[in-house]
């Protein structure tokens, strides 16, 4: 393919990136998809002028190619910009106008002039910096559910920091005479074939990143309880039947902590509804403040929780149930202070056998019945209960 066909590809990629990411910030207004704008807006210019100027129009140099050089930068550094801002890190807007023109001002001086190989050393180190930031931003994101986008942007980010590498090697090679062939009409071509590549791969990931957040946000919807985040009742029969499986697996414990609001009715009675929400919502974040990263908990009723403890034995979850007894009696909703409210926790263990989740559940539930009985405000074991208990 010619330079010519390259720069139409190009401008049309452009063109179709922009389209697409103006759209997609209307939409999700969020920061990341304006900066990728920018980026994408950086090629069409770039390729316009290109078009122009191989057309046969006859270009000042302020215009060609000291700005599509510029160009060129500005797509590295509005990419790096919506990643900075999508992985949440603060990038300074002021930096990105000073490279944007740092770089005009090196195109314009007099050994950038020189010779568009000279121009191409002068810009590869700087486009080469940027494009090793990415990737060091990206490899170091933690983001489970992202980690496949991130995957797919440090992948673009590789190809082109070899290519943007390579290129420079041959460059200097090119202009030390080791090369006998003038080679440099073959590298701007692969430039701008590279430029093309990796524009692809970059607009590629944007919509996988934009589809995956939607995705996470729409499984958010479905999995969570409105009120307090916490899963819904939904998928407590798939995710406890896979944790007491994989406790079997392993010879592991598991144990259930199921809690329910002391007197709860007279809470509504006396603050109302909205009041009672409240404290149901501060409740759910006690408890989830006491827990481990892969614990679960479920809103498994209206003012009752179920808590999954993989690998935890029933002194260890007694402990972790008190904690969380102890925190509900001496906390108080922030939005809500005067509606002070108790639990009474009943737990169940798994430790050997056919794992039977329902079984536990009720477990748990008999040993919350005994807590509720003895007077409420305090922790039953199922384990621990008097066979007459029962
Ligand atoms: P006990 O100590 O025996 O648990 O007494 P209780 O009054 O808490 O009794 P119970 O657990 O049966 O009370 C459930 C009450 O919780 C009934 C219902 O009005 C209230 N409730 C259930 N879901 C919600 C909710 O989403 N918001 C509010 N505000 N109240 C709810
Ligand atoms: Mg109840
Ligand atoms: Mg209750």
């Amino acid at each position: 393919m010619d330079i010519l066909t390259l720069n139409y590809v190009n401008l049309f990629l452009g063109i179709a990136a922009s389209f697409l990411l103006i759209l997609l910030y209307k939409q999700n207004k969020q920061l990341f998809l304006l900066y990728w704008f920018f980026a994408s807006s950086c090629l069409w210019i770039n390729s316009t002028i290109g078009i122009f100027s191989r057309s046969g129009f006859d270009l000042p140099y302020w215009l060609n190619p000291a700005i599509p050089n510029t160009c060129y930068m500005g797509i590295y550094l509005f990419l790096l910009a919506g990643l900075y801002e999508q992985t949440q890190r603060k990038f300074k807007v002021g930096w990105l106008l000073a490279i944007v023109i740092l770089t005009y001002a090196i195109n314009l001086t007099e050994l950038a002039q020189a010779s568009s190989a000279n121009r191409l050393l002068l810009n590869l180190p700087i486009s080469i910096v940027l494009n090793v930031m990415a990737l060091r931003l990206l490899i170091r994101q933690k983001n489970r559910e992202l980690r496949a986008v991130y995957i797919c942007f440090s992948m673009a980010f590789l190809f082109n920091i070899i290519q943007l590498c390579s290129r420079y090697i041959l460059f200097s090679l090119d202009l030390s005479g080791i090369f006998t062939q003038h080679s440099s009409q073959i590298m701007i071509g692969l430039g701008y074939f590279a430029i093309t590549a990796f524009s692809l791969l970059t607009f590629g990931s944007c919509l996988y990143l934009v589809y995956r957040q939607q995705h996470i946000a729409l499984q958010h919807i479905a999995d969570r309880d409105a009120l307090t985040g916490v899963f819904n009742r939904w998928l407590l029969n798939e995710k406890l039947q896979t944790e007491l499986q994989r406790s079997q697996r392993l010879k592991q414990c598991c144990s259930l902590v199921m809690l329910d609001i002391d007197h709860f009715k007279q809470v509504n009675d006396l603050y109302g509804h909205v009041a009672g929400d409240r404290v149901i919502a501060h409740i759910a974040y006690v408890a989830q403040s006491e827990l481990r990263g892969y614990d679960s908990i479920f809103r498994y009723g209206g003012e009752e929780f179920l808590i999954c403890l993989p690998n935890t034995d029933s002194q260890a979850a007694l402990h972790i149930a008190e904690r969380i007894r102890i925190q509900v009696e001496q906390s108080c909703a922030i939005d809500c202070p005067q509606a002070k409210a108790t639990v009474s926790v009943g737990v169940s263990t798994y430790t050997d056998g056919e794992p039977d989740w329902q079984h536990l559940i009720t477990q748990a539930d008999n040993a919350l019945y005994q807590a509720k009985k003895q007077g409420r405000n305090q922790t039953q074991h199922y384990q621990h209960l008097v066979t007459q208990d029962l």
